[in-house]
Parts: C-alpha cells; sequence; structure tokens
C-alpha cells in the first residue's frame, strides 16, 4: 500500500509503480467505428464532463504523484472545444521534466488544423487510428470516415515533424487480408504499425465474434511474406515489438485479451467525467471528481483528491478478466472504448 502524501509515487498493492495515465478528454467522436460505438450514440451530457481546467488539475495531480507519461484521448480528442488550451497547460510539466512525455491517440481528421500547435506544445509523437488504405472499406469501418481526410491529417502529422504511429484494429472479414500492405505502406512512410485485437468493450451494433481476430494467426500468416524479429522494446502496456526485416520498420501487436502484461502493467485511464479505472479490462471504478470539486469548493489544496488517489492505487488489481461471450454476445465490460480511451 502506498505512503499517503502529496508527493509519495503511485505504487499499487503489487508494487507496480503507476507511471502513465491516459485520460478521455470527451467521448464524442466524428466517427462512429464499428467496433467502438453503435451509429446512434447517447452522449454524455456537457454537464457531466469535466472542465479543461478540472482536466488539468486532475492530470497535474498524477504528475505530482510520479506519473510522467500522459496520453490524451476520447472519443476523439481533437474534436473537444479548446483542446489546445489543455495541452498549452499541461506543456509546463514538460519544460519542468515533471513529464517525460505528452501525447495522443487520435483519428487524425483534426490534424491539418492542430498538428503544429501540438507540436509547439511539447508534443513529438502521435497515435493515429487507420483501419484501411481502401476508401470504400474505410468508410465501412468508420461508418462516417474519409480516407481523404485522414490521409491529409497523416500528412499534416509529419510535416509538423510530430512523429506517427498507425493503429488498425485487425478485423477478420473488413481487413485481415489488407495487413502486409498496411505494414509496406506505413512502414515505407517511416511510421509504426501496430495491430489491435478487438476488446469486448461496450454494446455495439453487431457480433463481436464475426469481428474477432486473433493476432497469432495474423503473426504465422505474416511470417510467410516478412520476417519478423522480436523486440525487447515493451512500454509496461499489453503491446509486443517485432521488426520487419524486409521494411526495417517496427510492427507491434496489442492483444489485450491475453493476461501476459498485467504483471507489468503501470497504467491507469480517467474518463471525461473523471472516473478512474484502475484495469482496462475490470469495471472497479474510483470516483475523483467528486473530491476535486470539494478540494476546489474548501480552497484547501488537493487533500481529498490525493486521499481519493492512494484509495484507487490501493485497489488496483492483479490482473483483467476479459472474455467474448460467445452465447449472450454481452460485452465483457459494459463500458465504450470511447469512454475510458484506447
Ligand atoms: N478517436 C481516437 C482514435 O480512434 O484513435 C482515440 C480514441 S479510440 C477509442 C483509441 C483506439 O482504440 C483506436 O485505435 C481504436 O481503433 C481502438 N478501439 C476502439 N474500440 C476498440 C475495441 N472494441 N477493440 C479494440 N480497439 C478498439
Ligand atoms: Fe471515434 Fe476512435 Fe471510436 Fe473510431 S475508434 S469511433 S475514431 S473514438
Amino acid at each position: 500500500m502506498n505512503k499517503p502524501g502529496a508527493d509519495a509515487p503511485l505504487i499499487d498493492p503489487f508494487g507496480r509503480h503507476v507511471s502513465y495515465l491516459r485520460v478521455s478528454v470527451t467521448d464524442r467522436c466524428d466517427f462512429r467505428c464499428v467496433y467502438c460505438m453503435s451509429e446512434d450514440m447517447t452522449f454524455l451530457p456537457k454537464r457531466d464532463l469535466l472542465s479543461l481546467e478540472e482536466l488539468d488539475r486532475m492530470c497535474s495531480a498524477f504528475v505530482a504523484r510520479g506519473v510522467d507519461r500522459l496520453r490524451l484521448t476520447g472519443g476523439e480528442p481533437l474534436v473537444r472545444r479548446d483542446i489546445l488550451w489543455l495541452f498549452r497547460r499541461l506543456s509546463r510539466h514538460l519544460d519542468s521534466g515533471a513529464l517525460q512525455e505528452l501525447t495522443l491517440t487520435s483519428n487524425g481528421t483534426q490534424m491539418p488544423k492542430y498538428a503544429r500547435e501540438l507540436y509547439a506544445c511539447g508534443v513529438r509523437r502521435v497515435n493515429i487510428s487507420l483501419d484501411s488504405l481502401d476508401a470504400d472499406k474505410f468508410q465501412k469501418i468508420t461508418r462516417w470516415g474519409k480516407l481523404d481526410q485522414v490521409l491529409r491529417g497523416i500528412d499534416a502529422a509529419q510535416e509538423a515533424g510530430l512523429q506517427v504511429k498507425i493503429n488498425m484494429v485487425a478485423l477478420k472479414d473488413l481487413n485481415g487480408d489488407e495487413i502486409p500492405d498496411m505494414i509496406r505502406w506505413a512502414h515505407g512512410r517511416g511510421m509504426g504499425l501496430t495491430l489491435i485485437e478487438t476488446m469486448p468493450l461496450g454494446d455495439i451494433d453487431g457480433d463481436r465474434t464475426d469481428q474477432y481476430l486473433p493476432l497469432s494467426q495474423v503473426r504465422t500468416e505474416l511470417a510467410t511474406h516478412f520476417t519478423l524479429e522480436p523486440l525487447a522494446h515493451r512500454t509496461g502496456g499489453p503491446a509486443r515489438y517485432m521488426r520487419v526485416a524486409e521494411t526495417g520498420g517496427r510492427l507491434g501487436m496489442i492483444t489485450p485479451l491475453t493476461h501476459n502484461f498485467c504483471e507489468s502493467c503501470n497504467r491507469v485511464r480517467l474518463t471525461c467525467t473523471g472516473t478512474l479505472y484502475m484495469c482496462l479490462g475490470q469495471d472497479d471504478a474510483a470516483d475523483l471528481r467528486t473530491p476535486l470539486r470539494r478540494d476546489a469548493q474548501e480552497g484547501a489544496g488537493d487533500a481529498h483528491l490525493m486521499a481519493a488517489l492512494d484509495e484507487a492505487i490501493g485497489r488496483k488489481p492483479k490482473g483483467h478478466d476479459f472474455i467474448i461471450d460467445r452465447r449472450g454476445q454481452k460485452p465483457a465490460v459494459a463500458r465504450h472504448m470511447s469512454v475510458t480511451g484506447g
């Protein structure tokens, strides 16, 4: 257990140091990806959201407790109004050296507008999601997305000096056959590619077992096209990395349904309403908005927030419980990825 304190590191009951925070700054998005959302999503009322000032205070409390990597995500983080204000505020922690990295995961649509300013805020790397290079398939997967717009976003990010990594969710019938081409394309442009197995998060319109494509199978098939050399590089998350000898690029595989990364898990996730999930695959969560607002009302520092944070990290579970229920088709975890952030 932690010794509570304003600057004590966040160590969970299994001795893991929590140093990485993902923050979903909005549950809204300009796409409706089939594995992520239903087409007629009901979004949270605006009043339930943390304000940008509150998000800054919340993130800064984590930084004070030793979190040194911060990733903003969503929903689509760049559709939140004035989101650049938050990046600008948070960049002070990069300047002070408390934060090693400030980054984001984005669908790329707003990159032409924001890439330069993100770079100016100290952002150096971005993950951009792209599941297909075929315009029709891309639209089928994202429902509302246009491939051209995302490709322009990727150009803009690279032109601004941001290092881009592409995230691709592997979907059996939709893009499984495109993976070798996607590897050549991404690596040819100096971008890493990470494949993600679909995760059973939130109700969507459709059957997840239809879309599930195990990455173990993808890896076996890729080995007939490429020489895959395992890399030691680890992030504390569920990704495994390899080098593709033919392209010289890096390929990641995120297999969240396996348990083999939990022992090194260094991360927690905060939603846009201030709920902290200590594990992506479990429902247990802690409300940090109430103590944050109480501290603000009482004007006495972050005492309630810090106590709530200690209590929450003290409950971080050893591992997760993902399963795709093949009979009921119910998601193992009821919330959507757009709530917790990817
Ligand atoms: N809108 C941004 C984007 O698409 O990059 C950020 C949020 S999105 C929820 C983050 C990542 O989660 C994306 O790469 C997306 O493909 C992935 N994702 C969403 N739902 C998923 C699911 N059910 N299983 C696996 N990955 C999922
Ligand atoms: Fe939006 Fe990202 Fe979810 Fe697609 S995966 S609907 S882009 S939040």
